[in-house]
Parts: C-alpha cells; structure tokens; sequence
C-alpha cells in the first residue's frame, strides 16, 4: 500500500513537473516573411479604398491579416525609411539619413536579432540605394542576394525596369531549398519606383473613377503607368503567396506587408518623394497577417508607423525586447497608440557633395519636420522657419492649411515639434563623429542615384 502511493506521489510530482516546463516552454517560433514594396502609396491598393482593383494578391492577404489604415513612414525616401523599419529608429539615430549614407555599425538590426534564435535569414532587394556597400543593412543576412534587370542611367536616359519576376525567381528558388528550414525572407520589390512603365494586361478604365478619388494637381497620366506598375507588381505577389501556400508554409507563419513610402504626382506641386512631408509620400500601406491567421480581416486605425515593425514582430513570436528599438509592438496591450506622435523628417532627396572633395556631407540635419497627432498634423520648414497645419480626419490630402486659422488650437503643437527640433540637432551634434561610409560611391552608384532622382 505504502509503495503503491509512492508510486503515486511520484507519478504526480512528475505531471506537475511537465505541466509546469509545458507552461513556462516558449511557443514554436514561426517563418517571417516580410514583403516590401518601394514607393507604394497606400491608397492605390483596393483594400485601402481605390476604386480600381489593383491589388487583389495583397488584397488578399489584407482578408487574412491586420490591416493598418494608418501607417506612416517616418522619412519618405528608401534607404532612411527601410533602416527605421529594421532598427526601429528614426533616421537621425540610425544614421542612414539619405540614400548613399550607411547604418553605424554599432546599431543592431532586426535580423542580426533573429540569427541569435536560430533564423535562416534572406534578403532579395532591388533597388539601389539599399545594396549592401551603400546601406550596410545587410548584416544579419545570411543571403543577401541583390537583384537588377539593367542599370537605371546610360547615357542619360533612364531604362524603366519590370524587375519583380527576376525578384520573384530569386524568391521561388531560396523558398524550394529552405522550406524546412526556420526562416526569415525579406523580399524587396521596386516596381512602382519613378521611371513608369504601362504593362500589358495591367491596365485600367479611368472613367468611372471619381475625380474626388485623387488630390488636387494630380497628373493622370503618370498615375495611370503608376497604377500599371502596382497591378503588375502584385500578380507576382500573388505568385509567391500561393507558392507559400503550395509548400504548406502560408498559414502558419508571420507576413508583413508595407511600403517604405508613397509618390507624389504633382498635388502640392511636387513629383516623387524624398524632400517633403505631405501624406501622399508618408501614408504607405501595413498589413501584418499572424500565424493562424488570427484576428483576420480586421482594420486597425490607430496612428502606426514602420518604426513599429520590428519591436511587433519579436512581440508577436514571444522574443525578449531589443533594448534600442524605439517603435512599439502593436499587438501589446500595454502600450496604448492612442494619443500617439509620429515624428517625421526629411533630409531631403539627394546625397549633397562637397564641391571639391565630392564627398558627401554627413553634417546634415532635417530641411523638415511633421508631427502627427490624433487627427492633427503639423510641417515645420527649417529654411523658411513655416509652419502649416493640416486636420487629417477631414482633409487627408492636406489641400486646406489651417494653420494661420486655427494657430491658436495649435500651440502646443508647435510647441511640440520645436522641441522635436532641438532634440534632434542636438543629436545630430553629438554624433556627427561617427564615421560611416563617406566617400565610399562609385561612379555607377552615382550614377544609380542620379537615374532615380537622388542626386541633382
Ligand atoms: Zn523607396
């Protein structure tokens, strides 16, 4: 008897023991795949409200996920604004405040983070700006593989590129061979980047569109090779999301989806991106769709940004804070987003040289700066020491400057954002020391950099 409830009082002790490692054992870590595509404005994809149905693949992932109506860049040009997404810091911290300038090596990023759990790690990129002997994003990366149909400048003309195939068959082969593997993709498009170009079988009837559907000054024609570009980019979105689903690996693993920043097509009088911060080159579309694909179908509209990126998807798998990250996890109900500011600033489009040495200048601090508020914005232009203000909830494309209106609602505000200055060119201060790549572009980087309107 006495042995048989030994026996017993082992039995338990042992349960109790398993039940305990069972609830302390971390969950399975899971596949991320982050899809990225450069200079999409957020509203030309369908899911987040065009009248065109140009975007059915990520339309599609936007059914089985969280989609973000409210996400801001924090810097509308590619390099800044993709280091912010892997570091979760703004530009001035991370040091990559233009295209051509790298990260300080001493800031790790995310993927350096995942390769300590265990990560196969990938990179398919392909535009310029974030090759590895320009950014230095690269590290973390067990492959890096970068991507280019042509060179975007001979002989002054610019060669328009359709080179999301060429990415996707980089994507499809690394997928095949480490499918079993535990592992993070990041894959890059480029498609919809300055020069446009019109592609068969992606076109679209602009008839009925609402003329309200597009800012004032908006050129059409441009936005009709834009939309082409989109179209085109997301068949082959839908391409690799069905070979994910194919390989048994869509389900279960983490998918982001998101822009670095938006195009501007003349509303405000400016084309591109890179030196303003009006909504159409900050606002850029996020989607995150969670293993299980839990909560999908749901809209968030809180004010987000891809600062938040990495700190949320270590959230998300359960992994420990990375101690700099900046953002806030956005499925962690203890860091409320109300109430919340995005600070946004703009060094401007273009690596600035000196005129003798031609090295570029590093010394350099905002030419702008936003804050955004609930539904508030404000634009402070250093040059010319102006303010403008914008009420987003009624005005999203900023035609209406309220600020000498209603100054007065905006004070603190504008108090707000001249602290923001003075924190931020004290920084810059204190870190012009550090040393990056200075000097380090060749002539066919600048050349790259030019064809894509970064150097003037
Ligand atoms: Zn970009």
């Amino acid at each position: 008897m006495i042995r048989f409830f030994r026996v017993l009082l082992i039995i338990c002790i042992a349960l109790v023991f398993c039940m305990g490692a069972g609830l302390q054992a971390k969950p399975k870590l899971k596949n991320i795949i982050i899809i990225s595509v450069d200079t999409l404005r957020a509203d030309h994809l369908s899911c987040y409200g065009y009248p065109l149905n140009t975007s059915p693949a990520i339309d599609s992932l936007a059914a089985d996920g969280v989609k973000f109506s409210h996400c801001y860049a924090l810097t509308p040009l590619t390099a800044p604004s993709f280091t912010t997404m892997f570091t979760s810091l703004p530009p001035h911290k991370h040091g990559a405040k233009r295209n051509g300038l790298s990260v300080y090596r001493t800031i790790k990023t995310l993927p350096e983070y995942l390769k300590r759990y265990g990560y196969k790690t990938a990179a398919i990129i392909s535009n310029w700006p974030l090759r590895k002997k320009l950014l230095g994003i690269h590290r973390g990366f067990d492959s890096f593989i970068e991507v280019f149909t042509n060179k975007r400048y001979m002989m002054g003309l610019t060669n328009p590129e359709g080179q999301s195939p060429r990415v996707n068959k980089k994507a499809l082969a690394w997928l095949k061979k480490n499918r079993k593997r535990r592992f993070f993709l990041w894959i890059q498009y480029t498609d919809p980047h300055a020069p446009y170009e019109t592609h068969k079988g992606f076109r679209f009837d602009y008839k009925k569109v609402p003329t309200s559907t597009y800012p004032p000054g908006t050129r059409m024609k441009r936005i009709k090779k834009y939309d082409s570009e989109i179209a085109f980019n997301d068949h082959q979105i839908g391409i690799i999301l069905n070979k994910l689903k194919e390989l048994g690996l869509y389900e279960d693993s983490l998918i982001i989806f998101h822009s670095d920043h938006g195009e501007s097509f003349g509303e405000h009088n400016y084309f591109k991106h890179g030196k303003r911060l009006y909504n159409s080159t900050l606002h850029v579309p996020l989607i995150v769709k969670l293993p299980g694909n839990q909560i999908k179908n749901t809209v968030r509209h809180e004010n987000v940004s891809l600062i938040d990126v990495s700190p949320t998807i270590t959230s998300i798998l359960n992994m420990r804070p990375i101690k700099h990250m900046e953002g806030l996890a956005l499925f962690n109900n203890d860091q409320p987003l109300l109430n919340r500011k995005i600070v946004c600033e703009t060094y401007g489009g273009t690596v600035l040289f000196r005129r003798k040495s031609k090295k570029y200048h590093l010394k350099v601090k905002p030419i702008r700066y936003a804050v955004i508020e609930n539904s508030q914005k404000i634009i402070y232009n250093k040059k010319h020491k102006s303010y403008e203000a914008y009420q987003l909830n009624n005005d999203f494309f900023e035609t209406k400057d309220i600020y000498r209106s209603d100054s007065s609602h905006l004070i603190n505000l504008k108090q707000l954002i001249e602290n923001y200055v003075t924190q931020i060119s004290t920084f810059i201060k204190l870190t012009t020391k550090r040393r990056i790549n200075e000097g380090a572009l060749s002539k066919e980087d600048i050349d790259a950099l030019r064809s894509l309107g970064y150097i003037e």
